[in-house]
């Protein structure tokens, strides 16, 4: 068995471990943690995942690139992550929707696909904590606008060596957010409402992160930071597992033979989900396009159009508010990859945060050769939700229904008929006053769980028990703070 290294994208010199980069999420010089080679997989290996669960074809994955666990850990982390939180046994079901395949990732915990990595992290974490003989408690700490919040804290909640400290924006996330953040149980949890807008929540965390005074007090309570965002190599790897996952599944089907290649469409943010199918595609998973899907945010439409990324631009609030997001932090992984050039790819990081933006026309051919790309706003969001529904009886969230957009686009201008799987990362039932609304209903006057009844009529799909049982669920976390004093806060906790 060979060793799987991994270096910053920004300065290929400094090599470690999987454990390493996971426990401490950013390389030293600001960039990302890359591996050293893509690991191979036969078709013939694929094959073989068709009549294995999940929590299996996980494992095989995963030992590719975190050589330094031992199958036991992964087992052991895999069967935590994702054993008995999901309601589907399946974990990541694919089922056809009109002419196409829906991968739904929202069976877990918080019914977003931030579940599928951040149920995993955690075991990944508090593993490498004890193979790295790390003492010190590990304090996480997060910043959210709304969704990676909840998937954190109960991806987090009683892991071993681990606490974690949520902040978000007073009256800025949803009330449903809201409910299942404050709600929350485990012993090593906080959450605390920030008197502020989410950069203010942001901008906090990361002064926090970069105060040597705070890191001087936290050692003297045993205590070191880290964090759980979408940069960190260990919420990446989970997410390559459900593209072979999906194939495997379509095999089994009989839907496709071996070596067929599939396309994939997804609804793109911060290019972390999207990133791992080109991981898998580079592993050898037979795939032709990775179609990437952006709201009415489409810097990533223009770049991968283009070669050339420039955020300045007017930022639009969304009802896919999970993708509203101008700086893509995942897509420098990609950079690094099409160039193998951490000089190149520090440059235009620099550019990045400079001037706004960066040009790397340079990499159209491969851009193209394996990305095609197109946006959707609200209004023609709407319309897919509500013609999709009228076509299959199916929901789709407002995310997915970008991306279902997208993937219809794609064939009608292309002509390639290949089997597509549209990635789907919402239960309808997160957005369920949008997705009213896109149905010719007014929420007004409803609180959430009236929505969801009202949904539930409409869509005939079952109410996630998870989100029913918020109903009358014991509030449990009731701090707030002023913007500045979130660092107070941090030392209080990390006292207690
Ligand atoms: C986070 C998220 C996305 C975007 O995923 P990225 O990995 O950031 O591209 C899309 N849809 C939903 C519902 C999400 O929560």
């Amino acid at each position: 068995m060979y060793t799987m290294d991994y270096f910053s994208t920004r300065g290929a010199e400094e090599r470690v471990s999987s454990a390493a980069a996971i426990l401490q999420g950013l390389a030293s010089d600001g960039g990302l943690y890359v591996p050293a080679a893509f690991p191979q997989i036969t078709l013939s290996e694929i094959a073989a995942f068709a009549p294995l669960s999940y929590e299996e074809r996980a494992v095989r994955i995963l030992r590719l690139y975190l050589t330094d666990y031992t199958e036991e850990e992964l087992q052991g982390c895999v069967s935590r992550a994702y054993g008995h939180t999901f309601d589907d046994v399946r974990r990541a079901p694919v089922r056809a929707v009109g002419a196409l395949e829906v991968l739904e990732l929202w069976h877990g915990p918080t019914s977003a696909f931030k579940d599928m990595a951040l149920q995993l992290l955690p075991q990944l974490m508090s593993t490498a904590r004890k193979k790295m003989g790390e003492q010190d408690t590990i304090l996480i700490l997060v910043a959210t606008s709304g969704d990676t919040g909840k998937a954190a804290l109960e991806g987090f909640a009683d892991a071993e060596g681990i606490r974690i400290m949520v902040f978000y924006p007073d009256g800025g996330v949803s009330p449903m957010q809201r409910l299942q953040m404050v709600t929350q149980e485990g012993a090593n949890v906080s959450v605390c409402a920030v008197r502020g807008n989410f950069d203010d929540a942001q901008r906090g965390v990361k002064e926090i992160f970069g105060d040597a005074a705070m890191a001087k007090e936290l050692a003297a309570l045993h205590t070191k930071l880290s964090s759980a965002n979408s940069i960190n190599w260990g919420r990446l790897v989970p997410q390559i597992v459900y593209y072979f996952s999906a194939y495997a599944d379509l095999l089994a089907e009989g839907k496709i033979a071996a070596g067929d290649a599939v396309n994939f469409t997804v609804p793109t943010g911060n290019f972390g989900n999207i990133l791992a199918g080109y991981y898998a595609k580079r592993m050898g998973l037979p795939v032709g396009k990775l179609i990437c899907a952006s709201n009415a945010n489409n810097v990533l439409t223009d770049f991968l159009q283009t070669g050339i990324y420039d955020r300045k631009r007017d930022f639009y609030q969304t009802i896919s508010p999970s993708m509203d997001i101008l700086i893509s932090s995942n897509l420098e992984r990609l950079l690094y990859h099409l160039t193998e050039n951490a000089g190149q790819v520090d440059a235009w990081m620099r550019s990045l945060t400079e001037e706004g933006r960066y040009d790397a026309s340079s990499l159209l051919p491969a851009l193209k050769e394996n990305f095609w790309a197109a946006f959707a706003d609200d209004t023609a969001t709407e319309a897919e939700i509500r013609t999709v529904h009228e076509r299959t009886q199916y929901t789709l969230d407002t995310h997915t229904a970008v991306a279902y957009r997208a993937a219809e686009g794609y064939r009608s201008e292309t002509g390639d008929t290949r089997p597509m799987i549209v990635l789907s990362t919402a239960s309808p039932y997160k957005f369920g006053a949008s997705v009213l609304h896109a149905f010719g209903e007014t929420a007004d006057g409803m609180d959430e769980f009236a929505q969801m009844e009202r949904l539930q009529e409409r869509s005939g799909m079952v109410i996630p028990t998870r989100l029913a049982a918020l109903r009358g669920a014991k509030i449990l976390h009731e701090d707030s703070c002023a913007k500045d004093a979130m660092r107070a806060a941090v030392l209080t906790f990390a006292r207690a």
